[in-house]
């Protein structure tokens, strides 16, 4: 069935001059397989694009009757096309500063492979130029399944310093950049000391002490920032993605949103982010708020960057705590208020459910007080939430960004908890709870930015090694993990009747895979990505056989 504007106009009674339907499109796609994700899920051969917005998704013939001098036609070869994907948890504004910077090791099979691209990087690096692994990969993806050791990143790059962290739990430097950095087993920063189990080189710590030493280390430029972020989402559009929520984060102040802005206005913007604040002055939070949004009503912005609330750090005392004092209640309780009053959105980093009482009974008390219920608040992580707390979740209108951080830390999972790993994350009964759940990743330090690999995480509920972990109850279809991944995630930045799903009148961000999400073996779809990624309408990334203008420059077969 054909949609168009003029359906859409009759069916609402809207008068559009004659000829409406007939005004030539500026894109049109065809000979695909578009998972359009509507409310029918209906899948259409063809999608017509005007000012950035689809005017059309239907059969190709009927998509002719928009094809005018100057549209751009794309034959997609019979390949599928998805509506852009969003991650509701990326800290993708600061993984952009140093992306640049940065050596990642994502998707890296082997030790050997992972100091190969040390040495690649060590190739191009000025000379003594620091090589840095901000995390994003863990000893379960290697085959050898240990961490590196000091004399191996040593031998890839024997004239430079060379920083790997893994996770927020243990880094491991050579002796030259622990020199640089004059960093002795007597001068580690608090919280931090040299692993007992003696792996030379190798030091244990918590996200405050690692964020600490992390923040000794030489800060890209400005030029680097901006360069980093322009690569980082070009990165991101490679594989599919055209829009973030972004929770902030430690290392990142409020200055260093500069190349974001600056890309903004340059209408560089290669996908759509929305942001919060997180809280950088411990103990004057509020204050901090406060200053922080007299300037910024929640929401304020455009399509392509707006200001989404507060978080995921809200207060300190509150952050990745699991016993809060009363004090430290009735401060947060405080700020919450002050946020609900001015309708701006929280979300809030929490891990455990043991202790998600604490967080939930201060969420009930305040809707009591002051409704929170239409304010799209949020809650991240949370991979243990039992069917209790997802109903009360519900009851506040609270969503969930659920990440696949046991891709990266389930064997640990399945070692401490055993059976009750198998519903974690419980995908499946948030979801029979009714309560808004939003896919991503957390990455950059703690896991791979990979949609495909989040998605097919989702789907066979394996870890990094293999290993089985999540139970069939708690498993969605692949249909239902892909609307997590772009209307589930779309809610979050209240977005989801402007994206998500491919309808006419939409914003027009999709992409074109290279091989059928939904036909292709389930193990095989963390290899997925992107031949063309449009935005807006606005070609941002293409790979063979498209090329840069988003023209096929090869007989496109699927
Ligand atoms: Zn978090």
């Amino acid at each position: 069935m054909l949609r168009t504007f003029l359906a859409v106009a009759a069916a609402t009674a809207l008068l559009l001059p004659i000829g409406a339907q007939a005004q030539p499109a500026d894109l049109i796609v065809t000979n695909a397989k578009i998972a359009t994700l509507d409310a029918a899920s209906t899948t259409a051969q063809a999608l017509a694009v005007r000012d950035g917005r689809l005017v059309a998704v239907g059969s190709a013939g009927e998509l002719r009757a928009f094809s005018g001098p100057n549209t751009r036609t794309v034959d997609a070869g019979g390949r599928t096309v998805i509506p852009g994907l969003i991650d509701s948890h990326m800290h993708a504004v600061r993984a952009a500063l140093s992306y640049s910077t940065e050596v990642n090791w994502i998707g890296a099979g082997t030790i050997a492979e992972a100091m190969a691209r040390i040495r690649t990087a060590a190739s191009r690096a000025r000379p003594g130029g620091w090589l840095i692994v901000a995390g994003g990969w863990t000893e379960q993806q290697f085959a050898e399944r240990r961490r590196p050791t000091m004399a191996e990143l040593q031998e890839a790059a024997p004239e430079h310093p060379v920083y790997v962290q893994l996770f927020y739990e243990a880094v491991v430097m050579t002796p030259k950049a622990l020199e640089a950095l004059g960093v002795s087993a007597g001068t580690l920063p608090a919280g931090m000391k040299p692993e007992a189990d003696g792996a030379p080189g190798w030091m244990t710590g918590d996200i405050v002490g690692i964020s600490a030493l992390f923040d000794k280390l030489p800060k890209p430029t400005y030029a680097d920032n901006v360069a980093g972020t322009r690569a980082f989402f070009s990165e991101l559009n490679r594989l599919g993605i055209t829009g973030l929520v972004d929770p902030g984060g430690f290392s990142i102040a409020p200055s260093q949103y500069a190349a974001l802005f600056e890309l903004w206005r340059d209408k560089a913007l290669t996908l759509r982010v929305a942001y919060s604040v997180f809280a950088q002055k411990p103990g004057a939070e509020l204050q901090e708020f406060r200053e922080l949004t007299q300037m910024l009503p929640m929401g304020f912005g455009d399509d392509m960057l707006k200001f989404n609330g507060l978080g995921e750090r809200v207060t300190l005392a509150m952050y990745n705590n699991n016993f809060p004092d009363a004090a430290a209640k009735e401060k947060f309780y405080e700020l919450i208020k002050w946020a609900a009053l001015r309708k701006l959105a929280v979300t809030i980093h929490w891990q455990e459910n043991g202790s998600v009482d604490h967080l939930l009974g201060l969420y009930e008390k305040l809707n009591a007080e002051v409704p929170i219920k239409d304010l799209r608040w949020s809650i991240a992580h949370l991979d243990d939430a039992s069917p209790e707390t997802l109903a009360r979740m519900k009851a506040l209108g609270i969503g969930w960004t659920m990440q696949d951080a046991m891709y990266f830390q389930g064997d640990r999972a399945l070692a401490v908890r055993g059976e009750a790993a198998r519903r974690m994350p419980p995908i499946g009964s948030a979801l029979r709870a009714g309560v808004n759940v939003g896919a991503g990743t957390d990455a950059h330090r703690v896991a791979s930015y990979n949609p495909f690999v989040a998605l097919q995480w989702m789907l066979d509920g394996k870890t990094a090694s293999g290993k089985p972990m999540r139970g069939p109850d708690e498993t969605p279809t692949r249909e239902r993990a892909l609307r997590l991944y772009t209307a589930g995630s779309a809610w979050f930045s209240f977005d989801e009747a402007k994206r998500g799903t491919l309808e006419v009148g939409k914003l027009a961000d999709f992409a074109i895979l290279d091989q059928d999400f939904f036909a292709v073996p389930v193990e095989r779809i963390g290899k997925t990505v992107s031949l063309m990624t449009v935005v807006g309408g606005r070609v941002v990334y293409a790979a063979r056989p498209f090329d840069a203008a988003g023209n096929a420059v090869a007989a496109a077969a699927p």
